[in-house]
């Protein structure tokens, strides 16, 4: 499960900062739940090695009565939710009344926190930081968010815990971590063999199927219509409230792991009366499933949320339908201005199929899987290198790519970087500085010719051979 870090701490100590810097490497979104979330933001990282969710709780500045309380349910929830805290200070401004308000209830939280001291840049930070050691979390990190300094370090000290391959490694890589060098994303490279394996290994296995959405679009309703119509083996998982419940069901001889993030099936014991829409549960049953299925409610239209978890699904590289519910009892006018609006506003999503159900009457229900089978099928279809290269020259041929810099772009050939999402990497002279909108060419251009319907795609670029 993907890990998520939490940045608390009072109002300017850089948290906003961090945050930018810690998502910006991959256009990151921001979720903002409003009535559920306060001023809380949620990020897809990748830094140092590690994918996480990052989430920026918003200043707690201390001084409210009664932290316990004033604290909004939201932001507590999202220090329980998380794998890991980082407690900001501003090594500047020194130890403030908040900052010990703020630790005594973190304290109390038993978490794992880590106590980062920020803007140590253009001071002697040793001596600034020399104040909060009465805090009691013995290391204190030091970065200058602004500068990205030390941030990368940060991350792989918070995380490598968590992955257990790196765990042996953590302490020399600490020192060896060249800032600058883990904040370039290089492509997954895998051979001819690889790639057909890691197709083959993934055709193999059960379907992950993530139902999100925000809450009240009816989600939970689908869910059971889905089960009641199924042979399911169900078997309740302990968990906090932040786990979603993994269900393995068959259908049309195929079988699926329904990642159900609306706790339908969760055990009365286990879910506490806790509102049941948690924003972290949904990203992560994005980053753990193979298919989304978004759920919006055709009355209300799409919401910047919807957009929000669109975004996040597409970072993902999550193959993707979308079920527009509560389609019963609308007039013939009223659907047709719904299609037309979907239409306008998700062009940028034009591969995913759109299916318009009634999950309270079961109404295309059925023929969803028929488009979450297909957008699978897809995201693993496996593409040999001759394949990917003969399309590649058929691109070429059909549209030359311009010249660069008085020389012409030339692609030498093409293979598969990896699947759900399909990776398509391109090697070639010049290829890096293709303009985008021949990089869009040729994405679509794989697009048809390999009929992927259903998943992004990604097209990488690599110079040489
Ligand atoms: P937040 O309220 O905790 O989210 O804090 P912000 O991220 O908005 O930062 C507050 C102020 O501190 C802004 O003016 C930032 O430019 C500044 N700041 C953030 N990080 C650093 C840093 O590393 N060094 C310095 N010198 N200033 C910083
Ligand atoms: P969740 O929060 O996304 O799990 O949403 P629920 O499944 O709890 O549904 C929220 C409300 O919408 C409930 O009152 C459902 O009965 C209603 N609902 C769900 N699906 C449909 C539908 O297809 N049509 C109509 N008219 N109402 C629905």
């Amino acid at each position: 499960m993907i890990p998520v870090v939490a940045l608390v701490g009072r109002p300017n100590v850089g948290k906003s900062t961090l945050f930018n810097r810690l998502t910006g490497t991959r256009d990151a979104l921001v979720a903002d739940f409003p009535g559920l979330t306060r001023d809380r933001k949620y990020g897809q990282a990748n830094l140092a090695g590690h994918d996480f969710i990052v989430v920026d709780t918003g200043g707690i500045d201390g001084t409210e009565e009664g932290i316990e309380t004033k604290m909004a349910e939201q932001s507590l929830r999202a220090i329980e939710e998380a794998d890991v805290v980082l407690f900001l200070v501003d090594a500047r401004a020194g130890l403030t009344a908040a900052d010990e308000a703020i630790s005594k209830h973190l304290r109390s939280r038993e978490k794992r926190t880590l106590l980062v001291a920020n803007k140590t840049d253009g001071i002697d930070a040793d001596a600034a930081v020399g104040e909060f050691y009465a805090l009691g979390y013995g290391e204190i990190h030091q970065i200058a968010a602004a500068q990205n300094r030390g941030v990368s370090s940060l991350i792989h000290y918070a995380l490598a815990p968590m992955a257990e391959t790196l765990k042996e490694e953590a302490g020399e890589l600490d020192e060896e971590i060249d800032e600058d060098a883990w904040d370039v994303e290089e492509p997954e490279q895998l051979t001819e063999e690889d790639a057909e394996s890691e197709a083959e290994r993934l055709r193999a296995l059960p379907i992950k199927l993530a139902i999100i959405g925000k809450p009240n679009v009816g989600k939970s309703t689908l869910t059971n219509r889905i089960l009641g119509e199924e042979r399911v083996v169900v078997y309740d998982m302990p968990g906090t409230t932040r786990d979603s419940i993994y269900i393995p069901m068959e259908r049309d001889g195929r079988e699926y792991v329904l990642i159900d993030t609306a706790g339908v099936r969760r055990r009365k014991s286990v879910y506490e009366a806790v509102e049941k829409f948690s924003v972290i549960k949904t990203l992560q049953a994005i980053e753990d499933a193979n298919v989304v299925l978004l759920v919006v409610d055709a009355r209300e239209g799409l919401s910047d949320q919807d957009l929000s978890l669109l975004g996040f699904t597409l970072n993902a590289g999550r193959a993707l339908v979308v079920a527009v519910n509560k389609w019963d009892g609308l007039d013939m006018t009223v659907k047709e201005d719904i299609k037309r609006e979907l239409d306008r506003r998700l062009g940028f999503i034009d591969f995913a199929k759109l299916h318009f159900i009634s999950a309270l009457h079961g109404t295309g229900v059925g023929h969803l899987f028929e488009s979450v089978q297909e957008a699978y099928d897809s995201a693993t279809r496996r593409c040999s290198t001759s394949l990917l290269t003969k399309i590649m020259h058929m691109a070429q041929d059909d549209h030359q790519p311009p010249m660069v810099r008085g020389r012409r772009v030339k692609l030498k050939y093409a293979h598969a970087g990896g699947y759900n999402p399909p990776i398509i990497v391109v090697h070639g002279n010049q290829v890096r500085d293709l303009p985008d909108a021949y990089k869009r060419y040729l994405m679509n251009y794989y697009r048809r010719s390999l009929n992927i319907v259903g998943t992004p795609i990604k097209v990488l670029f690599q110079e040489g051979a």
